[in-house]
């Protein structure tokens, strides 16, 4: 699979939740993809983007209804930001995605075809949303991460920021290669996999892969679903 030819890829993300990513992307492999250089993580506080003196991001929806709707004006205001910063130091364009529960469902497909950008903006809905002027005007993309309701659009973007580091050329070791796993193709799930002890509790790893034979073991890997597809 080919992924983008930058150094660094880069995601910008607007919330009014900065703190929410803090550990999760010091540790593992997104935190080392980051002290490599592979990615960049950008954090953009959507309250430092408002025109009122209160820094309220949010009014009530038009026509009524509960909640408060996120503004057009703080999202507009630091899209264009980041945008103009990006054409001035890298000469670049960036695609924005807007976080929605009814968004185009995300896939592995998805993350593939994000992984080529080298800027990313990820605006996180919150509240009742975001107003519909946003998707219409400002994002290239609506996604949603699944059938179901979020409190925010702050999961959504670690989720798609770990799925899509993970294909970045250097961001995975040999021992955590991506290239045998599952999603790789459409309906392609990865064989099962054992460590020591070979018995626990009277539980034993399938005979064939501790003998040895290469190729019985690739057999068995590359069969264990279809068979399972059959039954
Ligand atoms: N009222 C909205 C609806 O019914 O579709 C749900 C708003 S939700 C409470 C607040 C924000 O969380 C959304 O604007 C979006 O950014 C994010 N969100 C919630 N569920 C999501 C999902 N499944 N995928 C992506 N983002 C989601």
């Amino acid at each position: 699979m080919k992924t983008n030819n930058f150094r660094t890829m880069r995601f910008h993300i607007i919330t009014i939740f900065p703190r929410i990513f803090d550990s999760y992307l010091k540790e593992s492999i997104i935190g080392r993809a980051q002290k490599k250089g592979a990615i960049e993580i950008l954090m953009h506080n959507l309250r430092d983007h408002t025109i009122n003196k209160h820094k309220k991001v949010d009014d009530t929806p038009y026509g009524g209804g509960a909640g408060m709707v996120l503004q057009v004006q703080p999202i507009y205001a630091c899209v264009s930001e980041i945008k103009k910063i990006i054409a001035k130091k890298q000469n670049n364009n960036a695609h924005v995605i807007l976080f929605s529960a009814k968004g185009k469902k995300y896939t592995q497909r998805t993350a593939e075809r994000l992984a080529k950008y080298a800027n990313l903006i990820l605006i996180c809905g919150r509240y009742e949303g975001v107003d519909d002027r946003v998707a219409e005007h400002i994002a290239d993309e609506e996604i949603s991460i699944g059938d179901y309701v979020l409190t925010g659009g702050e999961l959504p973007a670690l989720v798609l920021i770990d799925s899509i580091a993970r294909l970045l050329p250097d961001v995975l070791g040999n021992e955590e290669s991506a290239k045998d796993e599952s999603h790789k193709e459409k309906n392609y799930k990865e064989y099962p996999q054992y460590s020591k002890p070979q018995e626990f509790n009277g539980w034993q790893v399938p005979e064939v892969l501790l003998g040895g034979d290469h190729n019985a073991i690739e057999k068995w890997r590359k069969n264990y679903f279809k068979k399972e597809k059959k039954q």
